[in-house]
């Protein structure tokens, strides 16, 4: 094996080609993802650069956390001018960004409160403590009796007490003891969801469209029916919005569709446009009143870079007109999808710029057309077996969706 030397101790600078960064994430690091092997050097707006220079769309957008595209010059400004103030207070004290980006979520929300974290899956946790503390202190449920009702096929991040509820094998297998608590019903399912329902029973908790678990958009009137059952037994409905919100399905969230008025809601991702890990929990005054000092916490949390970068990543989808660009070129991008007259294609179903092409079974895999659609230039990464996600970043234009189309079409026709 080659010895490596830190670039900063060798005389001269080290240029690794790609094949050696692939060696060292293989050598030292943990086999936890199944990279497509291309090394990223750079990215702007939709576009992103390898090693040697060769350039390529992202259709994936970091899962959707890139919605204001790559490097975003708004954001990296404010960014580069919170760093160089103060980037880390701890809540201990208080910071002159927090409040501002409080303000923020709640007028594009119209949740009242907010309680900022890092990563999605903190989010999500702080979104399980919030629904079981308010069933015991506000619905009156027996102590350690409150319920969850979550929904098969879900994604909520990775974590004990998240991959508890999850119905994938993969995501359990080896790691229980489970976190009690949750009940599973057929994702679009409202009978199943009133027959679920008990009085100790706290919160509906669902993503308004399955994003990992391959773009699954539930029936119309689903999240109205979910609403309506919930209201009627005292349950809180909240949402997982940290894929499809801020923009991605056409609408700031996708619960927009149908006018509910959800109790509380997961955000991340694209809460940043992908320069820092930031997530929060939004609720209702009485869902929020659960927490008092001490009861929740985070080191990094509101911390006045998150807030800063934060801030900017949300004025950008707001003055650029991201949900209702997403919502038109979405439109577009689906029914030229859905032209392709490919053998392979089942089905192409998406909503805004979170689209789905689902293959036959005797397609072979999403992820050959993925290899070969990065050969052309074009970054999309299959979820489960046999579905390639589209979800290129929202600041994309008509004429680059062409050229991805031009690409995708021959991908997919070739055998
Ligand atoms: C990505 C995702 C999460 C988890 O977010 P992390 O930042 O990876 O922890 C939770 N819910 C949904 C719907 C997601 O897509």
């Amino acid at each position: 094996m080659q010895t490596i030397v830190p670039a900063s101790i060798s005389s001269t600078p080290v240029v690794l080609d790609a094949q050696h960064h692939i060696d060292l994430e293989t050598i030292y690091g943990a086999d936890n993802y199944h990279p497509l092997d291309v090394v990223i050097t750079k990215g702007q707006g939709v576009w992103v650069w390898d090693t040697e220079g060769k350039k390529y769309l992202d259709c994936l957008s970091a899962y959707s956390a890139l919605n204001q595209g790559h490097c975003h010059q708004r954001i990296l400004l404010a960014m580069v001018e919170q760093a160089s103030k103060v980037t880390l207070t701890s809540r201990a004290f208080r910071n002159d960004q927090l409040g501002k980006f409080y303000q923020k979520l709640s007028q594009i929300s119209g949740l009242p409160k907010v309680l900022p974290m890092n990563s999605g899956a903190e989010a999500v946790e702080t979104a399980i403590k919030a629904i079981r503390k308010w069933a015991y202190t506000v619905k009156g449920v027996p102590a350690n009796q409150a319920e969850i009702i979550v929904c098969s096929n879900n994604f909520a991040g990775r974590t004990i007490s998240i991959v508890s509820f999850s119905t994938e094998e993969q995501y359990q297998y080896g790691f229980a003891p489970f976190t009690p608590g949750f009940k599973v019903v057929p994702y679009g399912d409202a009978a199943a969801l009133s027959a679920a329902i008990t009085p100790n029973t706290a919160a509906f908790f669902l993503e308004p469209i399955q994003g990992e678990g391959g773009i699954m958009i539930p029936p119309d009137g689903f999240l109205k029916q979910a609403e309506s059952i919930c209201r009627q037994n005292n349950v809180l409905l909240v949402f997982d919005e940290i894929q499809t919100g801020l923009g991605r399905t056409g609408k700031m969230f996708a619960f927009e569709y149908e006018g509910v008025k959800p109790d509380g809601i997961t955000i991340g991702k694209a809460l940043s446009g992908g320069f820092y890990p930031i997530s929060a929990f939004l609720s209702t005054n009485e869902v929020m009143d659960v927490f008092n000092p001490g009861d929740h916490g985070s080191t990094f949390g509101g911390n006045p870079l998150a807030a800063a970068i934060a801030i900017a990543a949300l004025d950008v989808i707001v003055d650029e007109q991201l949900p209702e660009r997403a919502a038109e070129l979405g439109d577009y991008f689906i029914s030229q999808l859905q032209g392709i007259a490919s053998p392979h294609i089942e089905e192409v179903r998406g909503r805004g710029l979170l689209i789905g092409v689902e293959l036959k079974p005797e397609a072979g895999g999403a992820r050959r057309f993925c290899k070969a659609l990065m050969k052309e230039g074009i970054l999309a990464k299959e979820t489960r077996e046999d579905i390639i996600r589209f979800a290129p970043p929202l600041v994309i234009t008509r004429s680059e969706l062409d050229w991805a189309l031009e690409r995708i079409e021959r991908v997919l026709m070739a055998s």
